[in-house]
Order: structure tokens, then sequence, then C-alpha cells
């Protein structure tokens, strides 16, 4: 069986990983793997974390089996984060927890097939690599419709929504909840609105991935289009992730909520994902989740992670405008929708040869999609990172 195998392509993210480790220089920024990096260019464990840690290791009674369901309290916490504690979006959902933002997504795609055989998915374009790969190992057909001009850094709405308009009652519609992976630019409150328009006349499902809750512009601001969504339409999922906000990355921690028409409905899609929980991973890893319930539940830990979370964000903003504003210097491109965008990533439009180029002669790295990871910039890299994307061009 493994004999005859070809050599698989090389991971583009694991790719990226050694040539990374490969560049001797001291003056080597890494600007590819999603990750958030301090101003030292450290990922580190947040404080608000290490506390649940040390409390989690002192109390937990046993390790026993929860459910596929996962931890009750991570799930009640992550609904009130998405529609604040006692809205009615709050009543009418219900979260199952799942290994990370890529369990959930999985989870929704299996679900989807079973609940709506033979629909499509429809993925904005450009949209994060793992998304169609979840997709299509699911059996989805999928459709790409616009999303990105990568001259103005905008979204293209009016050709996005005329190909929205060929949705059918079965299909699905994937949106970015906010800090659009990989473009950074968002959808604003009309948009959203024209978006919960068109659903309602389609009768299309609507699928939202929001993996970066709090690094936009707030937590409840970040939630403003699901919220709108929440109010507008009787059933969507969300699929959420604490990787990022929490830097939690590898414990896995995640979610996929359903939201339905009443709270009987949602109960009922509920337990209508737990079987397929159970056959894809039975239950989800506990220890994130046990954390992120603990910090979200004890008033002191949560002030500290918003805290904590509002650094990254300010952060990763502060770097936005830093780099806009010298690039800016270069030439007579408007560099101004880097300043505007949100979320740890932008795309500039940097070729394949423009990537190679910035890694072997400035040592910038990135992914080979011209993907910028802002959150890897920082006050001692900004300006000769923007010297080096100048000197490269598109
Ligand atoms: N969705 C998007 C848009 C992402 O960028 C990511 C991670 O990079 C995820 C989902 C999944 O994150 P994880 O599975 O690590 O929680």
């Amino acid at each position: 069986m493994f004999a005859e195998l070809d050599e698989p392509p090389l991971d583009p993210i694991l790719g990226l990983a050694q040539l990374l480790a490969g560049d001797t220089s001291p003056d080597k920024v890494d600007l590819g793997i999603g990750i958030y990096h301090d101003d030292q260019g450290r990922a580190p464990v947040l404080d608000c974390v290490k506390a649940a840690e040390r409390w989690l290791l002192e109390t937990q009674p046993s390790k026993r089996y929860l459910s596929s369901s996962g931890n009750a309290d991570y799930n009640a916490a992550t609904r009130a984060l998405l529609f604040g504690d006692g809205s009615d979006g709050f009543a009418r959902s219900r979260t199952i927890q799942a290994p990370g933002g890529t369990g959930a997504l999985r989870l929704a795609s299996d679900l989807l097939r079973r609940l709506s055989p033979g629909g499509r998915i429809f993925i904005p374009g450009p949209t994060w690599p793992n998304h169609p790969a979840i997709f299509k190992a699911t059996g989805h057909e999928l459709v790409v419709y616009p999303y990105y001009d990568i001259e103005t850094g905008k979204v293209r709405f009016d050709e996005m929504m005329a190909t929205l308009g060929a949705m059918g009652a079965k299909d699905t519609l994937l949106l970015h909840g906010c800090c659009h992976n990989p473009t950074g630019a968002d959808l604003d409150a009309a948009q959203w609105s024209a978006i919960a328009d068109l659903v309602s006349k389609t009768g299309a499902a609507v699928m939202v991935d929001l993996a970066y809750l709090g690094l936009g512009d707030g937590l409840s601001e970040d939630a403003a289009g699901i919220r709108l969504l929440a109010e507008r339409l009787p059933e969507f999922i969300v699929a959420t992730s604490c990787s990022k906000n929490f830097a939690l990355y590898r414990e896995r921690v995640g979610a996929l909520t359903v939201v339905g028409a009443s709270e009987t409905n949602a109960v009922r899609a509920h337990a209508h994902a737990l079987p397929v929980a159970r056959t894809l991973w039975s239950m989800p890893p506990d220890h994130g989740a046990a954390i992120v319930a603990h910090v979200l539940g004890d008033a002191e830990l949560r002030r500290g992670w918003e805290r904590e979370l509002a650094t990254m964000r300010d952060r990763i903003n502060t770097m936005r405008n830093r780099l806009s504003a010298r690039l800016a210097g270069h030439g007579d491109r408007d560099y101004g929708f880097i300043a505007r965008q949100r979320g740890m990533f932008t795309m500039l439009g940097i070729s394949p040869e423009g990537v190679e180029t910035l890694r072997r002669e400035h040592h910038v790295h990135l992914t080979s999609s011209g993907r910028v990871n802002v959150a890897g910039l920082n006050e001692g890299n900004v300006d000769r990172v923007a010297d080096a994307i100048a000197a490269v061009g598109n």
C-alpha cells in the first residue's frame, strides 16, 4: 500500500516553517504563519491562561469523559460572547465544543451534508485555504464568490452579491465574521444587512467563521455581523475558535453554535450535531475549553483576558497604521486600506516571485499567496519590512 506512493506536495505552512528555520539571518521576520507575536516577537501564553491552568491543576477532580458536547460552561460562555448574555440570540442557540475552529468547520460541513444533501457551499475568493479543503473532504461542491479587490483593498460587494443571487435554498453561504483571512477586508453593517435580505429571499443557509473575535475592533464590535444576522434570520451557524484570541493554538479550542428560529429548534439541531461529533472525535479535548470556561466565569480573570486581548488588538492596529504610513512614502499607490482593514492579515498583491525575493534578499517570510501577517511586525522591523515590500513591488 505505501511503497507505491508518490512524494506528496509539502504542506505550504510546514514548508514555510522549514524555510524560516533554515534562515540564519538575525534580521529574519516571520509574517507567514497565522500567529500573534508581541513586540519582542514572542507568542507567549496569556497570564489569564496561566492562572486558569494553575487553578485547574489544583482543583480538577477528575478526567472522566464529559460528553460529545464538551464543557457545558465553555459552551454557555461561547454563546454569551457571541450574542450577549440573556439576549434573544443566546436563548435561541446551542453550542457544541469542537477541536479548534477547524473541528467546528468540519463538524458544520458534515452536518450540512446530512441536513441539506446536494447543496453547494459559496466561499469567498480568496479565503483561508483550509476552507475549501475541509468542505471538499465532506463531498461538497463549492462556488467561489468574488470578494477582494487587490488594488483598493476593499470588498467587491456588488460582484459578490451578483454571484450570491444564484444561491438556492439548499446552498450555504460561508462568511467570515470579522478580520477576514487572508485579506483583512470586512463587511460593514449595511453590507451585512443587504446579505441578510438576500439570504432571506433565496432561503440559503449561512455559516459564519468567527476565528478572530476581539482582534478587530473589540469583542462586541466584532460580533456585530452575527448579532445582526440573529435579528434578521431565523437560522444560521457559527464556527468559533479560541486559538487566536486566547492564544491557545495547540490546545484546540473551538465550537459550533447553531441558532434556531426557537430554542426548541436550536436544541434539536444541536442534538443532530452530537452524533456527527461522535463519529469524528467522540469527545472534544477538555484542557483548553476548561481554561476558557474558568477565565470567562471569573470576574477578575475575565478582566485580565480583556486587557490582554486589547493589548494584542491595539498592537495589530498600530502596526497596520505604521505599515500603511511607511508604504505611503513609496510611490503613489494608496495604502490607506491597510490601516482601515482589521485583523492579522492583509493582501497587497505581492506575486510569488516577490515573496521569494522578500525571503531570499530581505529575510521577510510570507506565504506564497502574498498574505502579510501584520501581527508579526513590531517597532523594530516594521519600517524595514515596509521598505523591502516597496523595493520588491508587486
Ligand atoms: N478559520 C479561519 C479563517 C482561520 O484563519 C483559522 C486559523 O487560522 C481557523 C478557522 C481555525 O483555527 P483553529 O483550528 O486553529 O482553531
